[in-house]
C-alpha cells in the first residue's frame, strides 16, 4: 500500500460522516429522552451498546449478590426447623449438601473465568444466570413444601415473595425478564396452593394476593430502576457526543487557524512558531538548516491587468509547484504574504539548498503562466533568496531569516527570476 493509500481514511469514517452520524445519534437520544421508552427497549444498536455498557457492572453485582443470596437462602434453614420440622433434614440435605456446593462452585468458576464461556457471558447470560438461581431456590422450596406434612407449611408460601425480589430487585433482571420470571414463580406458588393437602381454603385468597401484591411492588419498582439506568445512559452517551463533536470543532479550528485559505499551505504565523522548533532540533545537532524565500515577480500588474481572480488562480498553481518540488523530510513550507512564500528546508548541504532553489524557480516559469506586463518574462516568474548554515547553539533562527530576505532583495535587484543566496 502507497503512504497516501494509507492515510485515506474509508468512506464510512470520513469526518463529515462521522459528524452527520453523530448528529443523527444525538436526534434520537433527545427523541428518547423527551418522549420517553415506555416498553424499555431502545432502537436497534442503541439497546445493544445499552446492555453491552452495564455488563461488567451487572457482571460484578451477580457475583457480590450471589454470595450474599446464598448466605440468607442457609439462614432460612431456622425457618425450616420451626415450620417444617418433619422435612427438617431433607430441607438441610437440600439447602447445604446439594444446593450451595454447585451455587458456591458456579460462583468461583464465574469469578475465576479468565477466558472460556463463563469469562465471556453476554447480557443475556447474565439474566439467564440470575433467573435460573432464584428458580432453582423457588424449586427446591416447592419441593420442601409438598414433602411436608406440617400444619405451618402453607405459611411458608410467603417464602416466594423473597425469591420474587430477589429477581426483580436484587438482581435487577431486566424488567421484561422480570415480569416472565415473577409469572413463573406466581405458576409455581399457585400451583402449590392447588395440589398441597395441607393448604386452609381460607387462606387461599389472602396469600396469593400476597404474592401478587409483591409481585406487582416490586415490578413496579423494577420498571423505576430501570428506567432511570436507561436515562442515566442516554444522558451519558449525549455528553459523549457532544464532547465528540467538541473535540472535532476544536480540531478543525486549530487547523484552521494555522492554515492559509486561498492556497491551503501553512500560514505564517504556523510558520513562525514550527520554524523555531525545528531550528532547536537542528541547533542541539549541529544540523543544517536553510531558509528559502520565494516572491512572485511582477504580480501586482498581473493583478491589474488580468483580475483579481486569475492572481488567485496564479497563486494556487504557484503553490501547487512549492508543495511537489518542496517535499522532503522535514520541510516546512507556508504562504509569508500576499505573494510571497517561505520554506524551512532542514538536512541538506549548501550545494543541495541552492540545487532544490533552482529547481523551484525552473518549475515555476516552467507553468507557462503568461504574464503580457512582466518586464522580466513573457510568463509568470518568481525570484527566490536563500539563507543556509550550519545551525549551532547561540545562533537564532531570526538572523538566517533575515538573511534569506536580503537575498531575496538582491535577486529582485539583479533581474528577477533568479536564486540569490547567502550562508552564515
Ligand atoms: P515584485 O516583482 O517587486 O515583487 O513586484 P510585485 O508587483 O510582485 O510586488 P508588490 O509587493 O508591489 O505587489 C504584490 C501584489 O500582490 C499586490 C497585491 O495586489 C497582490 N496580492 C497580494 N495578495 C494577493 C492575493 O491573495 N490574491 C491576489 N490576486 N493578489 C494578491
Ligand atoms: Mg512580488
Ligand atoms: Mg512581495
Amino acid at each position: 500500500m502507497s503512504s497516501t493509500a494509507a492515510t485515506v481514511l474509508p468512506v464510512d469514517e470520513s469526518p463529515e460522516h462521522e459528524t452527520q452520524r453523530d448528529a443523527a445519534r444525538t436526534t434520537m437520544i433527545n427523541g428518547l429522552l423527551q418522549r420517553g421508552f415506555p416498553l424499555m427497549v431502545f432502537p436497534g444498536e442503541l439497546e445493544r451498546e445499552f446492555r453491552q455498557a452495564g455488563l461488567a457492572a451487572k457482571r460484578a453485582h451477580i457475583l457480590k449478590s450471589g454470595y450474599i443470596s446464598l448466605l440468607i437462602f442457609n439462614v432460612f434453614l431456622v425457618a425450616d426447623y420451626l415450620m417444617l420440622p418433619d422435612v427438617f433434614m431433607q430441607a438441610l440435605t437440600l439447602r447445604l449438601l446439594v444446593f450451595t456446593p454447585l451455587a458456591l462452585l458456579f460462583l468461583w468458576m464465574f469469578q475465576t473465568a479468565k477466558t472460556g464461556a463463563l469469562a465471556t457471558v453476554s447480557s443475556m447470560g447474565l439474566e439467564l444466570i440470575a433467573m435460573v438461581s432464584g428458580l432453582a431456590a423457588a424449586l427446591m422450596l416447592a419441593y420442601i413444601l409438598a414433602s411436608s406434612q406440617s400444619p405451618l407449611a402453607y405459611l411458608y408460601h410467603i417464602g416466594f415473595m423473597v425469591v420474587i425480589t430477589y429477581g426483580t430487585i436484587v438482581q435487577r433482571l431486566r424488567f421484561w425478564n422480570a415480569v416472565v420470571f415473577s409469572l413463573l414463580l406466581i405458576a409455581l406458588h399457585v400451583w402449590g396452593v392447588y395440589t398441597l393437602p395441607s393448604f386452609p381454603e381460607r387462606m387461599v385468597l389472602p396469600l396469593v394476593s400476597m404474592v401478587l401484591a409483591s409481585a406487582a411492588f416490586t415490578l413496579t419498582a423494577n420498571y423505576a430502576l430501570e428506567n432511570d439506568e436507561r436515562r442515566r445512559f442516554l444522558l451519558t452517551e449525549r455528553e459523549r457526543g457532544l464532547i465528540r463533536s467538541l473535540t472535532q470543532t476544536q480540531v478543525r479550528l486549530r487547523e484552521l487557524s494555522r492554515v492559509d485559505e486561498l492556497t491551503g499551505l501553512y500560514n505564517r504565523r504556523h510558520f513562525e512558531s514550527s520554524v523555531q522548533q525545528l531550528w532547536q532540533r537542528a541547533s542541539f545537532g549541529g544540523t543544517p538548516m536553510a531558509i528559502l524565500m520565494i516572491d512572485v515577480d511582477h504580480f501586482k500588474k498581473f493583478n491589474d491587468h488580468y483580475g483579481h481572480p486569475a492572481g488567485d488562480a496564479c497563486l494556487r498553481q504557484v503553490c501547487q509547484v512549492l508543495k511537489q518540488t518542496l517535499n522532503g523530510q522535514g520541510v516546512i513550507v507556508a504562504r509569508y504574504g500576499g505573494e510571497e512564500f517561505i520554506a524551512a528546508i532542514p538536512n541538506l548541504d549548501e550545494a543541495a539548498a541552492l540545487n532544490l532553489a533552482e529547481q523551484v524557480r525552473a518549475s515555476v516559469e516552467r507553468c507557462q503562466i503568461p504574464h503580457d506586463r512582466s518586464a522580466t518574462s513573457s510568463v509568470v516568474t518568481a525570484s527566490l533568496g536563500l539563507a543556509w548554515c550550519q545551525a549551532r547553539p547561540g545562533m537564532k533562527v531570526e538572523h538566517l531569516l533575515a538573511l534569506a530576505d536580503g537575498a531575496l532583495y538582491d535577486a529582485k535587484h539583479q533581474g528577477r527570476n533568479r536564486v540569490c543566496s547567502q550562508s552564515a
